[in-house]
């Protein structure tokens, strides 16, 4: 076994194998280390995504085997389940462990050395630099080393690389648990006949406090169904939510094809994602989307942005912090920036009542297009503001929705901030102390007031 690459990559999900794919395709020497084995590709996940990622990413479609349901859209319904507002977007319902064995052959086919049945133990650091990682061979229980001049940690939400690299490493930035979202789910086959058409989100705070749960269905008799509820000291177990509310309302189940449990980061990205001869990508780097979690699709332009950083900084014989930083205005770009206003708007709706949710959908206050602006671009349109100020009369109370446009406010600052992302690491620090004050001064406003 070769000891010595180009770019090793730790974990061979979607985006380890995607990046390992786009570099050995540059012919990069690459070796990916996947601790399970090559044919278990397998992993908890609701299994939708979004069509327009893969023109954005710019691999073929799912087809055959691999797409296994077409969304016309997503139905998010209100707690009360009578009211519910469609958003159009087309999407598929993947048989996910085929769609990640498909990446990793794209990646063994441009080149790339897959080590399945082998873990990350450790980071091997050299001063200021990442040198490469300690791994166990799974099989033979052997300890190995292997030297990389780029290393990724694309070891999705365990950050297996990241986590352990010395804490003044600004890329070693620790994640509180209320910003992940606990899940559990269960893929279904039932008697009944199963609507299909489209993906659909519930909100309710009984079942699902700082989440939603979902009900995806894959064909007419197969679903994927979940919920994810908010990380934390106080967040419920969700599997017993899942046994409690959704067992007993889901009829005619004859088979439990697969179930298990998951963790999801619900935030704006790390705030810094390289280091010398280090590159965070996906899961690894939180790039998932704050709202509901889809994390695929980011995953993969998250690889995207970074196999283009990593290619010039080889090209230019620098993989330092310096020569690898411009992944992130990249990736910024492409979806931190709209992540970092989303995490904002997250952090809202996560303290609203039932009953605010409720009269939001009932008073049609929100519209399908408010959704879909808000999901695409990220953004939170004015006219929806002014609507909701007017809405709210018609409440007896006081409402959360009555702070909407400074939440407004708050997701246009926090959007723009990433925007702005440095163009170099010697304005990091003062850009994160910018992007730490706003969201500081924020929390405080949101529980305080
Ligand atoms: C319950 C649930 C439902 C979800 N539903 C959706 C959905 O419907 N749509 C969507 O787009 N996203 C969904 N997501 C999010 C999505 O699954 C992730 O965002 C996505 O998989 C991230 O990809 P990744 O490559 O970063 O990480 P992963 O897909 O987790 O890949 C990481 C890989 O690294 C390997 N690894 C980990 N540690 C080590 C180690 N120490 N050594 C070697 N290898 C290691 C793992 O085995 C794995 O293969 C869901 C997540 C959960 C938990």
């Amino acid at each position: 076994m070769k000891n010595k690459c180009d770019v090793l990559v730790a974990g061979g999900g979607i985006a380890g194998s995607l990046v390992s794919y786009l570099l050995a395709s540059k012919g990069f020497d690459v070796i990916t280390v996947e601790q399970k084995h090559k044919d278990d590709t397998m992993k908890v996940c609701g299994d939708a995504i979004g069509k327009h990622h893969f023109y954005r990413i710019g691999i073929p479609h799912p087809s055959g085997k691999e797409l296994v349901g077409v969304f016309k859209g997503v139905k998010v319904v209100a707690p009360n389940e009578k009211d519910e507002i469609i958003v159009g977007g087309e999407g598929y319902a993947l048989n996910r462990p085929i769609f990640v064995k498909r990446l990793q052959k794209m990646a063994m086919d441009a080149g790339a050395n897959l080590l399945d049945r082998h873990a990350v133990l450790r980071p091997i650091t050299d001063g200021t630099w990442l040198k490469g990682l300690q791994i166990v061979d799974l099989r033979t229980k052997e300890r190995k080393e292997i030297e990389a001049t780029v290393t990724i940690d694309a070891t999705g939400v365990s950050a297996a690389v990241r986590n352990k690299l010395p804490v003044e490493w600004f890329v070693s930035e620790k994640v509180p648990p209320e910003d992940y979202d606990v899940c559990y789910r269960e893929i279904i086959e039932t008697d009944r006949e199963i609507e299909v058409g489209y993906a659909v989100i519930y909100l309710s705070t009984i079942i699902a406090p700082g989440g939603y749960w979902w009900w995806f269905p894959k064909n007419e008799s197969v679903a994927n169904v979940g919920l994810g509820v908010k990380g934390g000291e106080k967040s419920p177990n969700p599997k017993r939510n899942y046994d409690k509310y959704l067992r007993p309302r889901i009829g005619g189940v004859q088979r439990v094809i697969h179930a298990g449990g998951g963790i999801c980061p619900t935030r704006r990205t790390i705030s810094c994602m390289v280091w010398n001869g280090f590159v965070a990508i996906g899961d690894a780097a939180c790039t998932s989307n704050p709202i509901h979690g889809g994390g695929m699709g980011p995953a993969m332009l998250s690889a995207k942005a970074a196999a283009q950083a990593i290619e010039e900084a080889l090209s230019q014989d620098n993989p330092s912090i310096e020569g690898l930083w411009s992944y992130h205005n990249e990736y910024m770009e492409l979806y931190g920036a709209k992540q970092a206003g989303l995490d904002v708007l997250r952090m809202y709706l996560q303290l609203m009542s039932d009953e605010e949710l409720n009269f939001v959908f009932e008073k049609r206050v929100i519209t399908s297009s408010d959704v879909g602006e808000i999901g695409y671009k990220g953004n939170v349109d004015s006219a929806l503001v002014s609507k909701v100020s007017s809405a709210i009369r018609l409440l007896s109370r006081p409402s959360l929705l009555a702070r909407l446009k400074k939440v407004k406010d708050y997701m246009d600052k926090a959007r723009e901030l990433y925007y702005s992302y440095p163009k170099s690491p010697s304005d990091f620090r003062i850009w994160k102390a910018q992007v730490d004050s706003l969201f500081k001064e924020y929390r405080a406003w949101l529980l305080g007031s």
